[in-house]
């Protein structure tokens, strides 16, 4: 996300599970490079968001926002870059950094200590949701009144159930500290106050039990809206910019 005005624009990287060659590829695509970097956050310890972070922090000399548990949790993998620079966050307080607010909220996900996001340019706010089992009250009080919203839709039941995954790891995605499915999310969206959303983007989706088709067609329903309004991040694309 980009804050402030073209003088002093503030960007931070959310979660960063690309090696860095890739990371510094997919920056590119998006007309960046690594020094326009002014933070990076990050939301909690598994490889998909958290495998490339430190090494992208170390060849760029950038600070890492992380809870203290997902460090340890890293450490203990030997995945934290010593004189790396990092700031402690915890669910219950905001941070500055540089003219962007960021607000992270507790979520309940099979990891140590995750956190999700809120960020503020003091006027519009971006909300970010993955990786979490089930909404709770506090999650959708957090995400209320966003401008814009990126959503986790996971999976579609029916195709997680009948398809090929172990069962111990469809019972992880499907319970309370997994993913949301496609249902859920919808649900949440729909109990969200959205008086001023303006975009909303279906993410997190899984390659092997869920179809992009499915998720615009719910989130679409859900805000009684085009299907063309609904955004989706892709793995190998993720998603554009949008303008505020
Ligand atoms: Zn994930
Ligand atoms: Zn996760």
């Amino acid at each position: 996300m980009e804050a402030g005005d073209r003088a002093s624009l503030t960007r931070v990287l959310l979660d960063c599970g690309l090696n860095l060659t890739d990371s510094e590829r997919r920056l590119a695509r998006l007309g960046l490079a690594p020094r326009d970097i002014d933070g990076m956050l990050v939301t909690h310890e598994h490889g998909d968001h958290a495998h490339g972070v430190f090494d992208f922090a170390a060849a760029h000399d950038i600070v890492v926002y992380l809870t203290y548990g997902t460090m340890l949790a890293m450490k203990a993998e030997g995945r934290v870059t010593e004189g790396v620079r990092m700031v402690f966050l915890n669910g219950r307080q905001s941070e500055a950094l540089g003219g962007m607010q960021v607000i992270p909220f507790t979520v309940p996900h099979d990891a140590r200590e995750p956190v999700q996001f809120v960020l503020s340019d003091g006027e519009r706010k971006l909300g970010v949701l993955t990786d979490i089992g089930a909404p709770t009250a506090h999650v959708a009080q957090m995400l209320s009144g966003l401008d814009a919203l990126v959503l986790e839709c996971n999976y579609d039941r029916d195709m997680l159930w009948s398809g090929s995954y172990p069962k111990w790891l469809k019972q992880r995605i499907a319970g309370p500290f997994g993913h949301l499915d496609n249902e859920d999310s919808a649900r949440l969206l729909g109990a969200l106050d959205r008086s001023k959303l303006k975009h909303v983007i279906g993410a997190h989706l899984s390659q092997q039990n869920n179809r992009p088709e499915i998720v615009r067609a719910m989130l679409a329903r859900t805000l009684n809206c085009e299907e063309s309004w609904i955004g989706l991040a892709t793995q190998d694309e993720g998603f554009g910019w949008r303008e505020a």
